[in-house]
């Protein structure tokens, strides 16, 4: 792990994690301000932030792009 991989998030999680709004995998992007998970859906496209290494998959706080 170094200090520029976008989203440090253990592999077998990482492997189960799913978009809340629509069930589709999620990619790691570096996002603007944190680190961020991706709805790969491109009707979703959610952005959810990952604060210390803890995705926080809720659909509420999730960033929509412009
Ligand atoms: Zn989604």
């Amino acid at each position: 792990m170094t200090p520029t991989d976008p989203a440090p998030i253990p592999g077998w999680l990482r492997e189960i994690l799913r978009c809340p709004a629509c069930g589709s995998t999620l990619r790691d992007e570096a996002g603007p301000e944190h680190p961020e998970l991706v709805c790969t859906a491109t009707d979703c496209a959610r952005a959810y932030r990952v604060e210390d290494g803890i995705p926080v998959l809720l659909v509420d706080e999730a960033r929509r792009p412009a």
